[in-house]
């Protein structure tokens, strides 16, 4: 069975690939000139389902879409689904901007989310979601991953996402979570 992946990113493909294959489903990219649908939700699940929804439209196509993010307790929850645009720049701006707004606060509590939707092209679809629970730190620790990484602690592990190697950070990440339980219902539905 075929499902097209609501993103242009080949990571999140060969991803995707990896975990779905021993399932019997093959995901397919989303054509290059498929709209890009503009994320107005204010939840992750509305997001990936505005993202599933307008690539199953588009292709006819069973789709997959994810919609991820880092919510801190202190900040009432943002960035959320702002993560990505946060503030113009890179990484490290987006990171220097969240360590300033966190200036001077102790609860560091946040978690990391991944919800994953699907859409069928009779309309039904359902969402899972992954989440992580970690410490926000004071300053950067870590060389790998990306994003919010080198401030996310986590005390399981007593280092940051940044110290992880991938495959550690997959068994314990938001994302990892959200794809196994994708994998999961898509059994059932395709089985
Ligand atoms: P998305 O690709 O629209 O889901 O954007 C998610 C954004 O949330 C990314 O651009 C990062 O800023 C942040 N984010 C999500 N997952 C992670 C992660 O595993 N590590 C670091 N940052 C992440």
């Amino acid at each position: 069975m075929q499902f097209v992946l609501a993103s242009h990113n080949q990571k999140k493909l060969r991803e995707l690939r990896e975990i779905l294959g021993g399932l019997g489903i093959e995901v397919v990219p989303l054509p290059d000139d498929a709209p890009v649908p503009e994320e107005t939700g204010d939840t992750f699940e509305e997001n990936a389902h505005i993202k599933a929804q307008s690539a199953a439209a588009f292709t006819g196509l069973p789709a997959l879409a994810d919609d991820s993010g880092l919510c801190v307790d202190a900040l009432g929850g943002a960035p959320g689904v702002h993560s990505a645009r946060y503030c113009e720049g890179t990484d490290g701006d987006r990171n220097a901007l969240l360590l300033q707004n966190m200036a001077g606060q102790d609860n560091r509590a946040c978690r990391f989310v991944c919800v994953a939707a699907c859409v069928f092209p009779d309309g039904r679809s359902f969402t899972v979601r992954g989440e992580c629970q970690g410490v926000l730190l004071r300053q950067s620790q870590g060389q790998g991953g990306f994003g919010y990484d080198p401030l996310f602690f986590v005390p399981e592990f007593g280092c940051t996402f940044a110290d992880l190697a991938p495959a550690d950070k997959n068994r314990i990440s938001h994302r990892g979570r959200a794809l196994r339980q994708l994998a999961e219902t898509l059994q059932a539905y395709t089985t």
